[in-house]
């Protein structure tokens, strides 16, 4: 451990971010504990946790990305995790999420010629002081040997939080842009902390595919709805 690691370990000693046990940032019981979503268990469009096959909502309105793997359901001990991780700020969270990712994604390892995370907002960024999401997205592209790309910019949406479900879908319409003078690669990986309503990672894979992507599949944390 290195300095820093240590007088962070002072200040804060490490706890399982399930169930506070000291010593590690998530402890064998709890991750045992993980409601995990079997691939075979959700829509393989958008993740949603209903059975294998694709569900209403991706019949209704085609998503722009292919594919969504999600680790597990927002509820506990996962739902904690990224509380605390979000909230709470408890970064050694970010490379645990991410390696939870990575193993639930594991068929893609090879697949994405780039990882993107969803870009945080101005507002969420200045609460949290740091990018929740490009921490996962780190871990998962260096579990995957590919290189983080921060390729898109967010403009103006409004706090997710504070809005219901038809809103939020609206309100995410059009906000992702790709930042310019980045050339995007044919496959990517987008990476998100929780998907709901898939808006958000909807309007950004539109994003990418718009500036010459070809592919883009979605890996998150966790599947709310
Ligand atoms: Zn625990
Ligand atoms: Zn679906």
């Amino acid at each position: 451990m290195d300095l820093l690691g240590c007088v962070l370990e002072l200040l804060a000693p490490t706890r399982c971010a399930g169930c506070d046990l000291p010593g590690e940032t998530l402890c064998s019981a709890c991750r045992d504990a993980l409601p995990l979503i079997e691939r075979e268990g959700a829509c393989p469009r958008c993740g949603a946790p209903y059975g294998y096959l694709v569900c209403t909502e991706c019949w209704q309105s085609e998503p722009a990305f292919s594919a969504t793997v999600c680790v597990g359901s927002l509820v506990p001990p996962l739902a904690r995790c990224v509380a605390l991780y979000k909230d709470s700020g408890e970064r050694r969270l970010g490379p645990v999420l991410g390696g939870l990712l990575a193993e639930a994604a594991a068929t893609w390892s090879g697949w994405p010629d780039a990882v993107v995370p969803v870009p945080a907002s101005t507002a969420s960024l200045k609460r949290r002081g740091f990018d929740h999401t490009r921490l996962v997205a780190a871990e998962v592209a260096r579990a995957f040997g590919v290189s983080v790309l921060e390729a898109l910019t967010v403009q103006g949406a409004r706090d997710q939080r504070v809005l219901g479900r038809v809103e939020r879908a609206r309100n995410v319409a059009h906000v992702f842009a790709v930042a310019a003078g980045v050339r995007v690669p044919s496959r990517i990986l987008l990476v998100d902390d929780v998907v709901t309503t898939a808006a958000t990672v909807d309007s950004a894979s539109g994003a990418l595919l718009a500036a010459g992507a070809d592919e883009v599949r979605v890996g998150a944390v966790a599947r709310a709805w």
